[in-house]
């Protein structure tokens, strides 16, 4: 260890400390910008050493992070980057605060891929999708996509990709070692056109997809998910019973399996079966009950999210739509037009969060049956009836509501 590297740790450790002490926050990420400030390499030479896997792609950073700790984590400990922290600062955070931990999951934001693979030379790098997030903040997909191929090439990694997913597939297929998974994609919206050449690309029944211009299309899958079956590379089928909601998750499992199997050696059984054990993610998929009714906690930041996790919302019960628009959750909430509200037809529904005003509007659009309610406590009790609840919502409500449902 470099004496500059010594000594940012320290001065990282002191400044989260004091953080905490003066009760502006964990100290995550205040300590890890601390540390950059002292020695800029310092994410480089704390994972030096480690075996390191990085999971990036738009939605289901947190869950396949999680997937793969447990997975990981039959063999022995691992490090990890919890509550968000997926910015250079919490990865170098998260490494510095654990030295002992030989092997690591780390949760990147798309546009840092780039970065921190060429700072941590991780071992193995799962890529699960690429779709519009917030609209104020990167400027589309198929520029990261670009990034992200231009970072892959000619690396050393493991890259194991969700071949469903088009601008994916192309960004990995610059890599030398691609493991191709077919995690499926729910949402096609954002990859109408081939990220090569520009042309419209033809998808059939099945799942594949194929640019006839320049001949780009579906790799064919080494692993592949069937319905509630993960095949692995040898083809033995997987029955995944996992606690986590949605046909999503299951393909999240098989990209996290495929990593541990892939980087680790570590069996796929084993590996998903430690994933199944998991209830919920950082208070994602949380179920509780909030004055003796049944609530289920579900979070959504952009249009593909919403999606998945319309699909996976139960049918017939009261769902409670949160939407903020601070700058973690993008301002701009114009993407509401672009999900498919018409879904909770039947269902009664309360408007609530920052932009209530935003969402009763687009569920009126939807014709489905709504109140609007600005109180976080107060939208929950108006839910009709007295059975279950859901909440859909995005991410700074979403953090509204933890804490709502923890003060109950
Ligand atoms: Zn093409």
């Amino acid at each position: 260890m470099t004496t500059r590297f010594a000594l940012a740790r320290a001065a990282g450790a002191t400044a989260a400390g004091l953080s905490r002490l003066t009760g502006r926050g964990g100290g995550t990420t205040i300590g890890g910008r601390v540390t950059l400030l002292v020695d800029p390499n310092a994410l480089a030479a704390a994972a030096v050493g480690r075996e390191l896997a990085l999971v990036s792609g738009t939605n289901g950073k947190t869950t396949t992070r999680s997937f793969l700790v447990a997975a990981l984590r039959t063999r022995g400990p691992v490090v990890s980057n919890a509550g968000g922290a997926n910015l250079p600062t919490g990865l170098t955070a998260a490494l510095t605060t654990d030295r002992t931990s030989t092997v690591g999951v780390l949760e990147v934001d798309e546009p840092f891929l780039p970065r921190v693979a060429a700072a941590v030379q991780p071992r193995a790098v799962v890529l699960l999708n690429l779709s519009r997030d917030q609209l104020d903040r990167y400027a589309e997909v198929r520029r990261l996509a670009g990034i992200w191929r231009d970072a892959l090439d000619g690396s050393s990694a493991t890259v194991v990709a969700n071949a469903d997913d088009p601008l994916v597939a192309w960004a990995a297929t610059a890599a030398k070692d691609v493991v191709w998974v077919g995690a499926g994609q729910g949402w096609t919206y954002d990859s109408t056109s081939c990220p090569a050449c520009g042309d419209v690309l033809q998808r059939d029944a099945t799942g594949g997809w194929r640019s006839e211009q320049c001949g780009l299309a579906r790799p064919d899958p080494t692993w592949r998910v069937d319905g509630g079956t993960v095949v692995d590379a040898d083809g033995d089928a997987h029955t995944v019973t996992l606690t986590l909601p949605g046909q999503v998750n299951v393909g999240n499992a098989a990209l996290a399996a495929a990593a541990a199997w892939h980087g680790w050696g570590v069996e796929p059984a084993a590996a998903l079966a430690a994933m199944a054990a998991i209830p919920s993610v950082e208070g994602r998929y949380l179920e509780t009950t909030h004055r003796g009714r049944p609530v289920r906690l579900l979070l959504a930041k952009n249009p593909a999210g919403w999606s998945e996790t319309l699909r996976m919302s139960r049918p017939d019960t009261p769902v409670v739509v949160a939407v903020n628009a601070r700058a973690a959750d993008g301002r701009d909430p114009s993407w509401l037009w672009d999900v498919p509200f018409e879904s909770l037809r039947g269902r009664h529904a309360i408007a609530t969060g920052e932009r209530s005003r935003d969402v009763a509007v687009r569920l009126r659009y939807a014709d489905v049956d709504h109140v609007r309610v600005d109180d976080a406590a107060a939208a929950l009790a108006a839910a009709h009836g007295s059975g279950p609840v859901e909440i859909l919502a995005n991410y700074t409500a979403f953090q509204t509501y933890r804490k709502v449902l923890r003060d109950a």
